[in-house]
């Protein structure tokens, strides 16, 4: 099905075949005409799926029709949980609009930067606002906008908003908004938190579900798992990278120092490799993302809060060098790859003590990813006794401990919880 049929603009149609989209993706064909009409939405769609056009094309379109607005007032409000996501979108949102008959302002506004230049920025007014919860509260706190005549509200990874404590601000937020108003939720997960957020906020949805791929396709992320011990996935992560012909690749680690050393150590070894974490300045962030998606950068090695919200167009290949925690953080960080119907591979480093951990992600997930050896690499570690009293459990133990975990441990006396790595 082409763009023009689903009612938008040929101006729109126009911007988004230089983007390169040829035809709307699975969740563009039913969201674009429920968003023209103006109806509420509930999006089941993990990124990836070509959301942020979804919402962006009927959105801009609403108010390239209702014309130039004197003095311009704020009409759609976009929340996202991180400043990398506001920055994508809002850089999507400009380029999608670009060719509209009548010109639409879009502001981006994050925290972790100064708030003067983002201030300045909506002098004169925007129409459209994408921004993460605090920095749109800070900007309210200084009268730098009002939020009185927002007629459209999307809520982009509604999940990571709530799992990154925004669930307060959201609140704040939602209490400045006029009553009357579209409301687009858009979410990959919906543990409770977001389902009784949904039945608050959305009348009469239209709801639009696309786990993954577009129907009829085979899953375009080929999903692997190496068997390797845990102090020699550095080795191997660089022949792999050196032999394997990958040209860009997202390695997640599970801490800020362990993607310094991770990337120092392939650094060293000539792999163009850089960390992304978030003690990094925000500069500094933004340079990596763009060397990276210019190929100057080969791997960059992420922890998993920095990484969220990352789009690079063409990654081929994610690595989990450490498992992640929970099998929600698998499907993010396996979305990063195989992006709107390209493949992708996702490669998971087993080791012995983290076995366990990975059977519970797949089964948490309903996979069976068969377990493979790398010549040379072939693991000689045994796993771990199970602990005294939990004869088989076989479930969490390469889990790292929690903060709740450390604690008990401190207040048992049982000495120094591990270090992180
Ligand atoms: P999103 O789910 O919004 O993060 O989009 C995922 C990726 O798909 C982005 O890199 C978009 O530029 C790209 N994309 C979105 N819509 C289309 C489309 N109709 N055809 C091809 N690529 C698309």
């Amino acid at each position: 099905m082409p763009f023009h049929s689903l009612g938008l603009d040929p101006s729109l149609v126009r911007a988004a075949t230089e983007k390169g989209y040829l035809a709307p993706t699975a969740i563009q064909v039913e969201a674009i005409p429920a968003i023209l009409q103006g109806r509420d939405l509930l999006g089941a769609a993990r990124t990836g799926s070509g959301k942020t056009a979804a919402f962006s094309l009927p959105l801009l379109q609403r108010l390239a029709a209702a014309g130039r607005q004197a003095p311009r007032r704020l009409q759609v409000l976009v929340l996202v949980p991180t400043r990398e996501l506001a920055a994508q979108v809002g850089e999507s949102m400009r380029s999608l609009a670009q060719h509209l008959p009548v010109p639409v302002r879009i502001a981006v506004a994050f925290g972790g930067v100064s708030i003067n230049p983002q201030m300045m920025a909506l002098r004169g007014g925007a129409d459209i606002m994408v921004a993460t919860p605090g920095r749109l509260l800070d900007l309210l706190d200084h009268r730098a906008l009002r939020l009185s005549s927002v007629s459209t509200l999307v809520l982009d990874e509604a999940d990571r908003l709530f799992d990154l404590g925004f669930a307060e601000e959201l609140g704040r937020i939602l209490a400045l908004l006029p009553e009357r108003r579209q409301n687009l939720l858009f979410s990959a997960t919906f543990p409770p938190a977001i389902q009784s957020l949904a039945e608050r906020l959305l009348r009469d949805p239209v709801r639009v579900e696309v786990e993954g791929e577009p129907a009829g396709e085979p899953p375009a992320i080929q999903q692997r798992a190496i068997e390797v011990d845990a102090g020699r996935r550095t080795q191997l992560l660089r022949q792999l990278v050196k032999g394997s012909g990958w040209t860009r690749v997202l390695v997640f680690v599970a801490t800020k120092h362990g993607a310094e050393v991770v990337a120092d150590k392939l650094r060293r070894a000539g792999v163009e490799a850089e960390p992304f974490h978030g003690v990094l300045s925000q500069g500094k962030r933004t340079q990596v993302l763009a060397d990276f998606k210019a190929s100057r950068v080969q791997v960059v090695v992420a922890t998993d809060l920095a990484a969220r919200g990352i789009d690079v167009a063409q990654l081929p290949v994610v690595v989990n060098y450490d498992l992640p925690r929970s099998a929600v953080d698998y499907v993010h960080r396996i979305g990063r790859t195989g992006r709107a119907g390209e493949t992708g591979v996702a490669v998971s480093f087993v080791s012995a003590d983290s076995e366990a951990h990975f059977r519970l992600i797949e089964k948490r997930q309903g996979l069976n990813v068969p377990r493979e050896r790398v010549a040379g690499f072939e693991p000689v570690e045994a796993p771990p006794p199970a602990p005294a009293g939990e004869p088989g459990t076989g479930g969490i133990k390469g889990k790292r401990p929690s903060k709740k975990d450390k604690l008990r441990a401190l207040q048992a006396g049982a000495g120094t919880p591990k270090p992180e790595r």
